[in-house]
């Protein structure tokens, strides 16, 4: 019996198909990133299954499955639950540097672990020193596109700087670039938010301070556009978990 998450699950998908095949891209290279803040462990673990469930019966493209945590404290407790399903996963919220050990230590229990809110040259100095895995620790750079001052990223024109010195620091491998667009009833404003990232990975691609770099960029809400754009990775809450409730 298909449960509501596979149902959601199964329509995600589908979006993510329409809007790659209305970009001409290909369906499989776009990476749906599973935004669990305030899920638990076990609904966590049943997307997961879900997913691979439905990859098996041929029902959805069979994409990269990856989960995104917003807060430390989450991550850190869920992963000791979640280490035996090798899900690539991500931070996807702030990490202040009292965290990082904390931090690293969760991040090492899940397969291929990274860091996707890189925003300063000083945070990433002192990953690079904290970090000693078998190989480099992934991390993204999170560029803030829309000017909100409440919003975490270092600016568009600052991020190729910062990649370049992430790119001399020994035990850091830059994978890409995130964002999170402006909150909008007009497509246009998130639509801007993605083209000013691409436009960020392109100047970085062509100063040669990185390859194959991606972009993270796309939420329930203006996913579509973020495909037209070019992300390689959307995280995505809502769309497959339904509302999250309103914390009190
Ligand atoms: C919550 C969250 C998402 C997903 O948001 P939805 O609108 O629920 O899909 C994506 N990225 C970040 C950084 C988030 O915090």
């Amino acid at each position: 019996m298909p449960t509501p998450l596979h149902q959601r699950l199964r329509a995600t998908h589908q979006r993510l198909d329409d809007a790659a095949l209305k970009a001409e891209r290909n369906p499989v290279s776009i990476a749906l990133m599973l935004a669990t803040k305030t899920q638990t462990s076990g609904t966590i673990r049943a997307a997961v299954l879900a997913h691979r469930d439905l990859v098996a019966a041929g029902e959805v493209t069979p994409r990269a499955l990856h989960i995104g945590e917003n807060r430390v404290q989450e991550l850190s407790a869920k992963a000791p639950d979640l280490q035996d399903l090798q899900v690539t996963a991500h931070l996807i919220g702030p990490l202040q540097s009292n965290k990082i050990n904390h931090t690293l230590r969760a991040l090492v229990l899940h397969k291929d672990g990274s860091i996707d809110t890189v925003d300063t040259a000083e945070l990433a100095a002192r990953l690079s020193a904290r970090w000693d895995g078998k190989s480099p620790l992934p991390v993204m750079i999170q560029v803030n596109t829309s000017g909100e001052t409440s919003k975490s990223g270092t600016t568009p024109a600052d991020a190729p700087a910062l990649a370049q010195h992430i790119g001399q620091l020994p035990n850091l491998a830059l994978r890409g670039f995130m964002t999170i667009a402006r909150r909008s009833t007009d497509p246009d404003t998130a639509r801007n938010c993605f083209i000013t990232l691409a436009r960020v990975r392109e100047e970085v691609h062509i100063a040669g301070n990185g390859e194959g770099l991606v972009l993270s960029m796309g939420m329930s809400n203006d996913l579509e556009s973020a495909v037209a754009c070019g992300a390689d990775i959307v995280r995505i809450g809502t769309s497959v978990f339904g509302e999250r409730p309103t914390l009190a």
